[in-house]
């Protein structure tokens, strides 16, 4: 088949899927007025393609055959390729008015299903991985992936009893020579309504008594039994807001349930082997945390820029508070820029693919996340508060009271009053404030707690060696010079991910 193009991929979401919003049935994602706007964010994953300047960058050929198919289906090797990609995702995020695509980054998720066949050995889930990956390419298929269980008590596990009911996480309800039947709900998944496939995996790590719920697989959105809850959301601009030619960006998440669904063989890459779920899931984090500080960046240059443009029109873009301010925002958004690369460069291999540095890429995710309140509450702090009392469009256009708004609400001498106005709708309406965007830092991609396990668990034993450096300093412990050269060693390779699992 081949290279979509942005219409085959729209074509292609016609296909009966189960998708309700607002207490109704969807009978087109593609044209649903709540809808559509988030399809034709993720069809720029088929656009870029078709853009000669970025052809290189969104495709790759096959070596062997030639053809050309997305570079997200490029299994990474080396720290150029994870760079690549990051070069890619942050390219179409900024091309699509600052919003990424999302209609492919989620490989990351059937990437850690790769490294868990590898890790394992088991060859029936590595010769699925590979069959499924070459589906992908030849159909040029776009996936969400399928990981948060709605979880009910959260301090229970899966199979403990004590749960209201056994459906909290996703399990295997049946199996039988064709396949598999899974139950369950997966929740917050974005893009679900508008991909072709889902890659369903568990996620946290599991029990012996928990094996039924370790299970990964992938399956077409439409499959018999899955319904999604869609996420209604708004977009903002309407009769009140300065009109901006400009398409509007954003996405949507879904519940996504699983009502006794039949998954073959085929595509099964987990199937009770209850060690290996913690590999799985926390190799996609790795993956995916990366993916997230990556396409942040394309929102926190829109934020700076505004914060920049709203202090130079209110004429206190040189005093010292601000500019101070504005450095903590520089400081900000360049730390994101730095982790996100440094997570590439000092990459690990797991199972034969680069997989950007664990402790890198978490502290890239924790950092963003953690400080974007802060971030957020610096910029609201230099718009003052017309960022939320100002006057609408539909004012400004009055002939009695428009004229008052242009002499009265104005800035500097080059600072007209439309200007500031429309500087700070762009703050309201894109993704930068508001509670939903608050939320969205904190937990998409994982919560703050999820990237503080992941830090501390793979830098522990990096600790054991700050302790020994520290008695050996302080004279607890007698080391010879040579030992001593050694343990400089020792730290001298902490971060630069030359590990293989
Ligand atoms: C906009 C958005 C997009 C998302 N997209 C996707 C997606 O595409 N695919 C996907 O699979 N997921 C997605 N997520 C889900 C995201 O990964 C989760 O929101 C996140 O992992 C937190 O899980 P939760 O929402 O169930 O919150 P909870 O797990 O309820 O967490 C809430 C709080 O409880 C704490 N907590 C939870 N369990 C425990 C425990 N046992 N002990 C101590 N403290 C605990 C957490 O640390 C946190 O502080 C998305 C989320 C958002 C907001």
């Amino acid at each position: 088949m081949g290279l979509k193009t942005p219409e085959e991929f729209k074509e292609s979401l016609r296909d009966g899927r189960e998708v309700f919003l607002a207490g109704e049935k969807v009978e087109d994602v593609t044209t649903h007025p709540k809808l559509k706007v988030a399809v034709e964010t993720a069809a720029f994953d088929y656009v870029m393609p078709e853009m000669p300047e970025y052809r290189d960058l969104a495709v790759v050929k096959d070596e062997k055959t030639g053809e050309e198919f997305s570079r997200y289906f490029y299994r990474p090797k080396t720290g150029d390729d994870l760079l690549k990609r990051h070069e890619l995702m942050l390219t179409a995020s900024r091309l699509n008015y600052t919003t990424t695509p999302f209609a492919r980054e989620m490989i990351d998720s059937f990437n850690g299903c790769v490294v868990t066949a590898h890790a394992m050995g088991n060859k029936d889930y590595i010769e699925r991985t590979d069959a499924y990956l070459e589906h992908l390419k030849k159909n040029d298929l776009s996936l969400a992936g399928a990981i948060t269980d709605v979880k009910g008590d959260r301090s229970l596990r899966a199979a403990d009893p004590k749960q209201r009911h056994g459906d909290y996480y996703l399990r295997v309800i049946d199996k039988n020579k064709e396949g598999i039947v899974v139950r369950g709900a997966k929740v917050h998944i974005t893009a679900a309504p508008y991909v072709n496939e889902l890659l369903v995996m568990p996620c946290r790590n599991m029990t012996e008594a928990d094996a039924d719920y370790a299970v990964a697989f992938a399956i077409p959105a439409n499959a018999k039994g899955i319904k999604m809850v869609a996420h209604p959301f708004d977009w903002h601009r309407g009769p009140f807001d300065f009109p901006v030619d400009l398409p509007v960006r954003s996405h949507t998440d879904a519940l996504v349930i699983f009502d006794d669904v039949f998954v073959p063989w085929e595509r099964v890459f987990l199937c009770g082997e209850w060690q290996y779920a913690a590999t799985t899931v926390y190799n996609f984090a790795y993956l995916h945390r990366h993916t997230a500080v990556t396409y942040h960046i394309a929102w926190v240059e829109l934020i700076v820029g505004l914060a920049a443009a709203i202090a130079e029109y209110n004429g206190i873009k040189r005093a010292s508070n601000v500019r101070d301010q504005m450095t903590e925002l520089i400081f900000y958004l360049n730390t994101m820029k730095s982790l996100a690369r440094a997570s590439c460069m000092d990459n690990v291999v797991h199972g034969g693919l680069a997989i950007p540095n664990p402790v890198t890429a978490n502290c890239a995710k924790y950092y963003y996340a953690n400080n974007y309140h802060t971030i957020t509450k610096i910029v609201e702090d230099i718009c003052g508060g017309l960022l939320t009392t100002a006057p609408t469009y539909a004012d400004w256009q009055d002939s009695e009271i428009g004229g008052y708004m242009d002499k009265y609400l104005g800035g500097t001498a080059n600072a007209s009053a439309e200007a500031r106005l429309r500087v700070l709708q762009a703050l309201r309406h894109y993704p930068c404030l508001g509670m939903e965007l608050d939320v969205n830092n904190i937990h998409a991609e994982g919560s703050l707690m999820a990237a503080r396990l992941a830090i501390y668990g793979e830098a522990r034993q990096d600790l054991e060696l700050y302790k020994k450096l520290a008695e050996v300093l302080s004279g607890v412990t007698k080391t010879s010079w040579e030992e001593y050269v050694d343990l400089c060693e020792d730290l001298s390779k902490i971060g630069k991910g030359d590990s293989e699992v």
